[in-house]
């Protein structure tokens, strides 16, 4: 356990610096299910984008409805000017009340 540890600090998982520890639970596991899955997906930057389904060819064009050229998870976090969250990753990734209310008002599925 202590090697996983180690090599875990040791790379450049993105967002890792916002773990506290690896034996503390993850912040939010108090939401619904369906949010939760959400909720990493943000956390992660790994979900279905349009980036991520035109690779999946399931979408003609990586594009977000904003005009935006490649919709990728930390844009719409960030950037999008239709759903950007109006706080910090921190606070997302925390789940404070804020970030979960975002999540439910999200217009895409992630
Ligand atoms: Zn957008």
């Amino acid at each position: 356990m202590n090697e996983w540890k180690l090599e875990c600090q040791k790379s450049s998982i993105g967002n890792f610096s916002l773990l506290k520890s690896l034996d503390i639970p993850v912040p939010g596991q108090h939401i619904a299910h369906h949010e939760w899955v959400i909720l990493n997906r943000l956390r992660t930057g790994h979900g279905p984008s349009g980036e991520i389904l035109h690779k999946w060819k399931i979408r003609d064009c990586p594009d977000c409805d904003c005009g935006h050229s490649l919709q990728f998870i930390f844009y719409i976090i960030s950037d999008c000017p239709f759903r950007a969250f109006n706080g910090t990753v921190k606070e997302l990734h925390e789940a404070i009340d804020k970030a979960i209310k975002w999540i439910r008002t999200l217009d895409i599925k992630l």
